[in-house]
């Protein structure tokens, strides 16, 4: 596997996801993958990660953070 594959985690994918982790404030409480309807949201090593395949931009964990490291790029809905 190339080097920047495993890189490439919530930052490099931020370009192509609707939701992205702020990895310095995420305390990975679990709320946000408890409330995605599209399952979305995972905890990995203890930080949120958003699946941009699955996330359908509905918006419903952004407020559901406690610490407001969610913030969402765009409302696309996928087909
Ligand atoms: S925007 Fe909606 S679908 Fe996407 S991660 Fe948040 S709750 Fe899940
Ligand atoms: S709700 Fe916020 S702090 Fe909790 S896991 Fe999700 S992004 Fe991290």
């Amino acid at each position: 596997m190339p080097a920047e594959a495993a890189a490439t985690k919530n930052t490099a994918a931020a370009a192509d996801t609707l939701v992205v982790v702020d990895d310095a404030a995420c305390t990975g409480c679990g709320a946000c993958v408890e409330i995605c309807p599209a399952g979305a949201l995972r905890l990995e090593g203890g930080l949120a990660r958003v699946d941009p395949r699955a996330c359908l931009g509905c918006g419903i964990c952004v407020p559901e953070c406690p610490v407001q490291a969610l913030s969402q790029r765009g409302t696309a809905v996928r087909g």
